[in-house]
C-alpha cells in the first residue's frame, strides 16, 4: 500500500508500506477520500509546535472498513465508516466524565501520531463509526470538521430562536453557521472580509457583513434586531476579529472561541463588557467520539448533505498530493481539497 510521508516540511513522498494487521481490539480501514485542514498545513510549513517529519498527516477521513478483529456486531468488512481522531487515556477524570477532549494524555490524529493520509490505517475498533449503505463517500469524508461543527454548537447552548454571529466565513464557519441554522437560530450572520467568501457564505443562505464597511454596525444591529447577538463564534483567531464578537453580543451573550491563535500569542479582552453585560466567553477544544457519532447520524439522514457537498472544491488522486497540498495552502478561495485514496495504482 501507499502512505503519503511528510519527510521534511513542505514536502511529502508517496511510501510504499505493508497493509497493517489489526490485534485484538483493532480494525483496519482502506481509505477513500481524506480532506486537507488548516491544521494539517500548519504541520506541513512547519508552524505546528511540535509535529515534525516523518509524519503520516490528515485527520479527517472516510474509508471501507477492510478487516476487524473485535466483537462489534453493528460493523462488517466493506462498510463506508469513519474513526474518530483522538485518542485519549480512557482511564483518567475527564475520559471517564465525558470529557475525554480534555484528557491530559490526549493525542490526536495526524499530529501527535500517523493519520489518515495512507491508503490503510491501523485504527482501535472501539473508535470506528459506519454510515448507512449509500453515503456519499466525498460527504462521509467531511464528517470530521462536522463534528466540530457539533461538538461547538453543543458547547454554546444555542437554543431554538437565538441570534448567532460568527466571525470568519471559512468551511469552519460554514459549518456552524449551517449548524446553528439546523438547530433553529433564528438568524445566522456570518462576517468576512474577503470578496468571494462572501460570495460563498451567501451561496450557502447566510447573511453576510463585511467590517470594513461603513454601514457594519447598523447592518449588524438590523440583522440582530436591536440589541446584539445571543451568541458570537470567533472563528478568524485574530484580535480584531475577537473584538468585533465581543462587540456585537447583547447582554447575556455568549462567545464561543473556536479560533486558535498561534502559540504564545496573547488576545485583549474588554472585561467591563464581559462583567456589566454578564456574558460568557467559552473555549472550544476537538471533540470527542459521542460528538462524532452525532456527526455521522446526520450524514447518515442527509438532512445537511446538499450544503457538505457545497464544501468540497477540489478532489486530487494520490498522485497529485503535492499539488493538492499546494492549492489548499495558497488558494483561500478552497473550502475543503480532497486526495482520493482509493484509486492509487
Ligand atoms: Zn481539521
Ligand atoms: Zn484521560
Amino acid at each position: 500500500m501507499k502512505q503519503l510521508v511528510l519527510t521534511a516540511f513542505h514536502k511529502v513522498e508517496t511510501v510504499e508500506a505493508p497493509i497493517p494487521q489489526p490485534g485484538p481490539g483493532e480494525a483496519v480501514i482502506q481509505i477513500r477520500y481524506a480532506g486537507i485542514c488548516g491544521s494539517d498545513l500548519h504541520v506541513f510549513a512547519g508552524l505546528h509546535p511540535t509535529a515534525k517529519p516523518p509524519l503520516v498527516m490528515g485527520h479527517e477521513a472516510c474509508g471501507t472498513l477492510y478487516a476487524i478483529n473485535a466483537p462489534r456486531t453493528d460493523l462488517k468488512v466493506g462498510d463506508l465508516v469513519c474513526c474518530h481522531t483522538v485518542k485519549p487515556c480512557g482511564a483518567c477524570e475527564y475520559c471517564s466524565t465525558g470529557r475525554e477532549n480534555l484528557c491530559r494524555e490526549v493525542k490526536i490524529m495526524g499530529t501527535n501520531f500517523d493519520g489518515v493520509f495512507t491508503q490503510y490505517i491501523l485504527v482501535d475498533a472501539n473508535r470506528v463509526i459506519p454510515f448507512r449503505p449509500g453515503v456519499d463517500p466525498k460527504v462521509a469524508a467531511l464528517v470530521e470538521p462536522l463534528t466540530v461543527g457539533v461538538h461547538d454548537l453543543r458547547r454554546s447552548g444555542l437554543r431554538a430562536g437565538e441570534t448567532v454571529f460568527i466571525s470568519g466565513a471559512g468551511p469552519i464557519g460554514l459549518i456552524i453557521g449551517t449548524m446553528c441554522r439546523f438547530a433553529g437560530a433564528s438568524q445566522v450572520v456570518l462576517s468576512e472580509l474577503d470578496p468571494v467568501r462572501i460570495q460563498m457564505a451567501e451561496n450557502f443562505g447566510f447573511s453576510v457583513v463585511n467590517p470594513t464597511q461603513e454601514d457594519f454596525a447598523d447592518a449588524c444591529r438590523e440583522l440582530s434586531g436591536g440589541d446584539g447577538f445571543d451568541k458570537a463564534f470567533e472563528i478568524a483567531a485574530v484580535q480584531s476579529s475577537f473584538d468585533i464578537c465581543v462587540q456585537q453580543l447583547r447582554r447575556g451573550g455568549t462567545l464561543i472561541q473556536v479560533g486558535m491563535p498561534p502559540a504564545g500569542k496573547v488576545f485583549g479582552l474588554d472585561i467591563n463588557k464581559i462583567i456589566y453585560s454578564e456574558c460568557c466567553l467559552l473555549g472550544v477544544r476537538h471533540h470527542t467520539m459521542s460528538d462524532m457519532q452525532t456527526a455521522a447520524k446526520l450524514i447518515n439522514s442527509g438532512v445537511l448533505n446538499s450544503q457538505l457537498e457545497r464544501l468540497v472544491s477540489a478532489v486530487y488522486p494520490l498522485e497529485q498530493s503535492m499539488e493538492a497540498l499546494h492549492r489548499a495552502e495558497t488558494d483561500k478561495h478552497m473550502l475543503r481539497v480532497l486526495i482520493d485514496f482509493s484509486d492509487a495504482n
